[in-house]
């Protein structure tokens, strides 16, 4: 018998730790033990080496704008614009697609600071989003 392709098991094997890991609110990338490269998505193979011996290590939460858009036509009405879909380079390297959120999407720029936010999802996961470093705080 074989396994049923593209069940969503297959899809996120690779991406199972890093989801837990959300679930304490715990920004993790991918680090590969033979070069010390770390990378986000999750992958099977080292992008820089090819090595196979990969594990999850905790991220500091700060990074800066790598590249951002904002959205003012939204795909469904459950989302509200505008609202700022981004790139975020982390501190140790690794980029993240995410969103700015609690920040005036007129403020956001390219290479200003952020901090990691969490927004909770409804099975105990949390999806790590960003905010302009020293707003959004009062
Ligand atoms: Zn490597």
């Amino acid at each position: 018998m074989t396994a049923e392709p593209g069940t969503p098991r297959d899809l996120d094997a690779d991406s199972d730790g890093w989801w837990e890991a959300t679930r304490e609110r715990r920004l993790v990338v991918q680090r590969c033990e033979r070069c010390g490269h770390r990378q986000h998505y999750p992958r099977m193979l080292c992008v820089a080496c090819g090595g196979t011996d990969l594990s999850f290590v905790d991220a500091s939460g700060k990074g800066t704008v790598y590249s951002f858009t904002v959205v003012y036509r939204p795909p469904s009405a459950a989302f509200v614009p505008p609202y700022v879909i981004a790139l975020v380079r982390l501190a140790e390297g690794p980029v993240l697609l995410t969103r700015i959120v609690d920040s005036e999407p007129a403020l956001v720029a390219c290479d200003l600071p952020v901090e990691l936010r969490w927004q909770r999802l409804e099975d105990g996961r949390h999806l790590p989003v960003f905010t302009l470093a020293g707003m959004g705080s009062g």
